[in-house]
């Protein structure tokens, strides 16, 4: 004896069952639970996007995290993405079936800033690496070299200042500015200043004078 469908009347020898409703029953209604439009933040100066582990590169995988984050409780497979808008396998795994459909979901960008972004438009360093020579090309491939070992580890470079006899080339962190002078066997002398309180505790601006 083949079931009838509740809802629409379609015969289980036509159509997939799941439990007592055909197929077409079960994933419109699926379809009408889930989100037309869901709101991911964008940082809007650099592009990336923001996921539970905080900002990340804009890759179709941090994208299909994200999306993961806001439309809970099910599995996500991002199929294709445009700018504002993107087709997903949505799955609802339910104790005797599972439910898979496709949907076009319409994504409204919140734009922000990063963390990372606020402080580069901030002007913020730490640390401060006087460079001072006379070989002025030496000097720029040591403000090459330092740049790119920043960036490869998401920190930045604020500015680079021409000073007597050489540079000051302005870093964002000062554990990794030490740790690339200390990688590079590049001899400097330290010195620090204290330039403000952060929670109760001092927080010193460290310059590392460095003769090449
Ligand atoms: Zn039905
Ligand atoms: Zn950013």
């Amino acid at each position: 004896m083949p079931k009838h469908c509740p809802i629409c009347n379609r015969s289980s020898a036509d159509t997939k069952f799941f439990g007592e409703f055909c197929s077409y029953c079960v994933e419109s209604k699926m379809q009408k639970k889930l989100p037309d439009e869901v709101e991911l933040t964008v940082c809007h100066r650099c592009g990336m996007i923001k996921s539970k582990g905080g900002y990340m590169e804009h890759t179709s995988e941090a994208l299909e995290d994200a999306l993961s984050q806001v439309i809970k409780g099910y599995r996500i497979r991002l199929m294709s993405a445009d700018e504002d808008s993107v087709t997903l396998k949505i799955t609802e795994d339910l104790p005797e079936y599972s439910v898979t459909v496709n949907k076009k979901i319409h994504i409204k960008w919140k734009k922000q800033m990063c963390e990372r972004c606020n402080r580069i438009s901030g002007g913020y360093y730490e640390a401060v690496i006087q460079l001072r020579g006379s070989d002025s090309e030496k000097m720029e491939r040591f403000v090459n070299r330092v740049t790119r070992y920043f960036e490869k580890r998401n920190e930045f470079i604020t500015k680079v200042k021409e000073a007597d006899n050489g540079l000051d080339i302005y870093l964002s962190n000062k554990k990794l500015a030490a740790a690339y002078l200390s990688s590079h066997d590049v001899e400097f002398v330290p010195s620090y200043t204290l330039y403000g309180l952060k929670q109760g505790k001092k927080v010193y601006r460290h310059t590392y004078a460095v003769r090449i």
